[in-house]
């Protein structure tokens, strides 16, 4: 399992969860059980701190927790290290680190490039707020890519990491799509579900569902109830089988949204992983693509380089 979106580090930085990690929907002890073999941990930058101005020094205080919980934790390894490729440890869960919200980027765009070369695959321009860069699908104007956040995005490609367009307003989706095209690059959506099953602007329609396949890109079933359109076992096959159908069997990945959302009762937590898989095999699935599906995609986008 490669779980592409955890929020363990807002946890630990912002809900004063300690470092051992003793209470969560991903412990260690759930990460095992549920065959955990990466996970990222996104560097999520509230849109409302320091008076709505979110700063850049935030998101380096919060990876540095996020380097705190890994060397508190035997389990946990770095995967963020430069070089040409990730190999995950065997027996060790592979951490990867992610930008959730970019908006303090907009002071110094430049200064993405050093949280890139530290690591940083993912990066979400924006958040539950429209910013300086994008606007959010939860934000007051929804408006696309403002001219610095096509920049932003431009560079992000560039330096070889890759732009998150779950929480993107469709119209700031439809700028991303038109940028990561001149690149070549795929269009990943870490955690967001359907629309068409459950209407909601966190989740995708058909049409951008099928648009991330084409670019060969990933979209992360998210397990948060809200967005499931329905809280049975039952429920959650019913979805990937709809994301596969739209987007496509090597386009559908997991970002759980463990820690941060309130997951559906039939997958409450990571040690539930299994029970998903062992539904999917009994719904139909290979093998082999329940394993795309768990982890093989995710590594193919995590290790994306132009
Ligand atoms: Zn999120």
């Amino acid at each position: 399992m490669i779980d592409l979106h955890v929020d363990t580090p807002w946890r630990v930085h912002f809900k004063e969860r300690p470092l051992s990690l003793p209470e969560g929907h991903a412990t260690p002890s759930k990460l095992v059980q549920g065959a955990y073999a990466g996970i990222v941990y996104p560097i999520y930058i509230p849109d409302y701190i320091h008076d709505d101005r979110p700063e850049i020094a935030d998101a380096e205080a919060i990876f540095s927790t996020i380097e705190r919980i890994i060397s508190a934790h035997a389990l946990l390894a770095p995967a963020f290290v430069s070089g040409s490729g990730v190999t995950v440890p065997s027996e060790r869960v592979a951490v990867f680190v992610a930008i959730e919200g970019a908006g303090a980027f907009a002071s110094d765009i430049a200064r993405i490039d050093e949280f890139i070369r530290r690591g940083v695959r993912l990066i979400g321009p924006a958040h539950a707020r429209d910013n300086r860069l994008a606007g959010s699908t939860t934000g007051k104007k929804r408006h696309g890519l403002t001219p610095l956040g096509k920049e932003f995005c431009e560079r992000v490609y560039r330096q070889g990491a890759l732009i998150d367009v779950s929480h993107l307003s469709d119209k700031s989706f439809a700028d991303v799509l038109t940028i990561a095209k001149t690149f070549q690059a795929p269009v990943v959506a870490t955690h967001s579900n359907a629309r068409k099953l459950r209407a909601h602007g966190r989740n995708l329609t058909d049409a951008q569902l099928a648009a991330i396949g084409r670019t060969g890109g990933l979209v992360g079933l998210n397990l948060h109830a809200d967005f499931l359109g329905g809280g049975k076992l039952g429920d959650v096959v019913r979805m990937v089988q709809h994301l596969v159908a739209k987007a496509g069997i090597e386009h559908v990945g997991i970002g759980s949204d463990f820690d941060g959302g309130n997951p559906s009762a039939a997958i409450a937590d990571a040690a539930a992983l299994p029970k998903l898989a062992a539904a999917l095999r009994l719904a139909g699935m290979t093998d082999d693509d329940v394993r795309k599906v768990f982890a093989r995609n995710a590594l193919r986008i995590l290790n994306w380089h132009p």
